[in-house]
């Protein structure tokens, strides 16, 4: 009787808890793919993250044809499907890895409830995480608020596992069950908009593993002060580990076997990826993150809305050329650097005065690593409104911050090209230039480029005020 291994949001062969345990039962092994988006509670994805999981898909195709014979996809509410799978193969035990956000997690109880009821044995792994949200606790017994010692607990913690090995073997099923073509359960967008994603980008595990070659080999050396600065390279492992084709034990592994493993880059990668650690924390303790304010007192923020405003922000049309470059890097990558999401996203809650949420939103439907815990939780960090949040008079200067970390606007030159003549000094405060050097740079205010479509000590002084109404409360 098979054995069938699910995959999710683990979208790889290496470190698979559910395949290996496959390979111990040495039974004929079904992978099978369910995809249950939007199913019930499940929140959809993102335009640009179903683009990844379809290339993602094809390549774990690919590498499960040589070891465990072909992927089955289907459609549907996840315990229905499975359990018509089982009925239709014989299959009489389930594997899979658990997910982390509470909905996913409810949805694979209730499909546990169901296999169980019926006689079908099933065991889950981890991998997705670290650690086990629901088994970290506070010495009060709750969960973590705060980043530092929720950091300081789990890496103080027993060390972590090592990967567990691809299996060398598995037994394919010989029977016949039907299966779906990625093209019909995902199909590529039409029309194409996602020539700059398959530019920027190799989805699929091979592709992870070679990310994290290259940061190792080549860019962790730096990392703690090299990060912040947009033009420079950081791991671009983000939508890797979103779609689990990577764990952060292996990650983790690649990093201790590096002659730097002790240093501070060293240091202060593994703590950014305590961050992700952190935001799936609070979401499993807070399953409405990213619909919420996490501090109620934001219940009553005064937010605006303005329609104009918040196109031109999706758009990169702010002015600002920091924000309206890290705007369109997502548009034609996919991503946006850290420190650039930082400002853009305090550019509209604090300039704009926009809901948070109305950014999460965007954000989630743009970014290939569009992750569920990571994205709401960042968004309400730098509103303020969430757990450890940036206090509410922080208001990212755009032009100081593009001057500190993007001195000669390397990074506005490449996503912003109408700007690229103008002199270093000018380049994120193109209105501050004399006609002259516009005219010399090809500038055109308000034509080629627009005019600021706020005043900064203006936009200030209202977020600060809009802040202290609820800081009261905070
Ligand atoms: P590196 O600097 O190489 O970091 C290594 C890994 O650590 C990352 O791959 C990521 O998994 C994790 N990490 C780093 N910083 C953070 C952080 N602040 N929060 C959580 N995890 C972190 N990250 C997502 O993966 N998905 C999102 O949807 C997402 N939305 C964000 C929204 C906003 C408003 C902000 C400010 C940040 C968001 N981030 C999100 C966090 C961060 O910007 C990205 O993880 C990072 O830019 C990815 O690049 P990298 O893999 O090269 O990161």
């Amino acid at each position: 009787k098979p054995t069938i291994v699910l995959f999710r949001h683990d979208l790889r062969l290496r470190d698979n808890g559910a395949l290996a345990e496959a390979a111990r039962l040495d039974k004929p092994v079904i992978p099978a793919f369910v995809f249950d988006d939007g199913e019930g509670d499940l929140r959809p994805r993102g335009a640009a993250s179903r683009w990844w999981l379809h290339q993602s898909l094809k390549e774990l195709e690919k590498a499960l044809d040589g070891l465990a014979g072909k992927l089955i996809i289907r459609r549907g509410e996840l315990s229905k499907v499975v359990s018509e799978l089982v009925a239709e193969s014989g299959a009489d035990a389930v594997t899979w890895n658990r997910r982390y956000d509470p909905n996913g997690a409810t949805a694979d109880r209730r499909m546990e409830k169901a296999l169980r009821a019926n006689g079908i044995r099933t065991r889950d792994f981890d991998g997705h995480l670290l650690h086990e949200p629901s088994q970290l606790a506070t010495k009060s017994g709750s969960f973590y608020k705060v980043f530092k010692p929720f950091w300081n607990a789990l890496s103080s913690g027993p060390e972590h596992r090592d990967p567990i090995d691809v299996p060398k073997s598995l037994r394919a099923y010989s029977g016949e069950v039907w299966t779906e073509p990625v093209d019909e359960v995902l199909p590529l967008p039409k029309p194409d908009w996602a020539s700059g994603l398959r530019e920027a980008w190799t989805p699929g595990e091979e592709g992870a593993i070679a990310a994290l070659k290259e940061f190792v080999a080549e860019n962790l050396r730096g990392y703690a002060e090299g990060r912040d600065f947009p033009a420079r390279l950081t791991s671009r492992l983000s939508p890797h580990l979103a779609h689990g084709e990577i764990t952060p034990f292996t990650i983790f592994a690649a990093i201790a076997k590096n002659r730097t493993s002790n240093s501070s880059d060293a240091a202060k990668f593994r703590q950014e990826v305590g961050w992700r650690e952190f935001c799936y924390h609070l979401l499993s303790h807070n399953p409405d993150l990213a619909q919420q304010n996490f501090q109620r007192a934001f219940d009553h923020f005064p937010w605006l809305t303005n329609k104009r405003a918040l196109h031109a922000w999706q758009r990169g049309a702010t002015g600002y050329p920091i924000v309206d470059a890290g705007m369109r890097e997502l548009w034609q990558t996919g991503t946006m650097h850290n420190r650039v999401r930082m400002i853009a996203a305090s550019f509209l809650t604090k300039h704009l005065l926009i809901d948070w949420r109305e950014g999460e939103r965007w954000f989630w439907d743009t970014l290939v690593d569009a992750d569920q815990a990571s994205n709401p939780g960042n968004w309400q960090w730098v509103a303020g409104s969430g757990a450890d949040a940036a206090p509410y008079f922080r208001i990212f200067n755009p032009v100081l911050q593009g001057e500190k970390f993007d001195l000669k606007g390397e990074y506005v030159r490449t996503y912003v090209p109408e700007l690229a003549a103008l002199p270093d000094r000018f380049i994120h405060q193109p209105w501050e230039a004399s006609s002259g050097v516009l005219e010399k740079a090809g500038v055109i205010l308000g034509e080629n480029y627009p005019a600021p479509i706020v005043d900064h000590a203006t936009a200030r002084a209202r977020a600060l005020a809009a802040y202290q109404s609820v800081k009261a409360d905070v």
